[in-house]
């Protein structure tokens, strides 16, 4: 059963429609989700970041404006961590959202049944069930973004973590100190994390990664599009730096891999884009890993536009289920 479940005090829709939202760094993207595997955003609104107050009230003119009897649940992908047992957030990007109780707390303001889950875990659900993963047992998703993450799904539901840290490779001193770029070795500092601790995936494994190793070795600010293009072009300087890259990458990635055995992994975030790049980083992590794979492992995700809003239709669905089942 889902903890994040408010009190069954409401009425649960019995058609299977939904209400989902996806509370980002910038906007709220509100929808409604008719049945599994459909989904259409409805609006989009500034998100009030540092009043709580505010940011209920515009949950509840969104969800009302789609369905005043309050009948439907709604499901809640946000920016930060929610922790499972208490379903309290932590959010750097939204900082009202930090040690409030979001499900229960947008649930009394609503009126209705909520269910919130962080974006990462929202898009490996979507992945899961009405994407790349579909028809996977274990799916583990990672977004290669200006940062990284990740979640784990099994059987199309989320595994949830002591304190909502489940599918996280980025973070904890995993990068190599040095990598060979040409037969010779070059050294990489272990940069600090916002985390706290230094030398994480998350410092060189995302788009700002690409540009401060380029900048690293060549001492020449670039653009990652640039460095990936450069890459692709041919130049010597972005190859070296994207081979560095897919080195201090692949490692790591090898070891959640092997750790989580998921027999697909969906890649989502700024640089799944970059087709290039992901194949290279699959085959460079595929070489690694214990098991064989004769087809790509890692691939672009499938939602990486509407993964938030799906993924929270998907939540929502499965907690009415599990307050039934309970
Ligand atoms: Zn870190």
């Amino acid at each position: 059963m889902m903890p994040q479940a408010s009190s069954a005090d409401f009425g649960l829709a019995s058609d299977g429609a939904v209400l989902c939202a996806d509370i980002g760094g910038s906007f709220i993207k509100f929808g409604f989700s008719q049945e599994p595997g459909k989904v259409e955003e409805l609006e989009r609104v500034p998100v009030p970041k540092s009043d709580w107050r505010e940011l209920a009230s515009a949950m509840r003119q969104l969800a009302n404006k789609v369905d005043a009897g309050r009948t439907l649940p709604l499901g809640i992908s946000t920016a930060g961590l929610v922790e499972p047992k208490t379903g309290v957030g932590l959010s750097a990007n939204i900082p009202c959202l930090t040690g409030l109780p979001i499900a229960q707390a947008i649930s009394r303001e609503t009126g209705r049944s909520v269910f919130a889950a962080n974006d990462a875990d929202c898009l490996t659900l979507a992945e899961a069930n009405d994407g790349a993963g579909r028809g996977h047992s274990v799916v583990f998703c990672i977004i290669i973004g200006t940062g990284i993450g990740g979640g784990i799904a099994v059987n199309g539901r989320i595994l949830r973590g002591a304190g909502g840290v489940t599918g996280e490779w980025g973070h904890g001193p995993a990068l190599n100190t040095s990598v060979e770029i040409g037969g010779k070795l070059q050294h990489v500092p272990r940069f600090s994390c916002g985390c706290g601790q230094s030398g994480c995936v998350d410092t060189i494994g995302g788009a700002r990664g690409i540009e401060k190793l380029h900048q690293l070795f060549h001492g020449e600010e670039c653009s990652s599009h640039r460095i990936i293009e450069g890459w692709q072009a041919g130049d010597a300087k972005s190859r070296e730096t994207i081979e560095a890259y897919l080195q201090l990458v692949a490692d790591p990635l090898a070891v959640a891999i092997n750790t989580v055995g998921p027999s697909i992994v969906p890649v989502g975030g700024g640089l799944a884009s970059a087709d290039a790049l992901i194949a290279a980083l699959d085959e460079a992590v595929r070489t690694r890993i214990l098991n064989r794979f004769e087809r790509p492992l890692l691939v672009p995700a499938v939602r990486r536009e509407d993964g938030g809003l799906m993924g929270a239709a998907v939540l929502a669905r499965q907690g009415v289920a599990d307050v039934r089942a309970a």
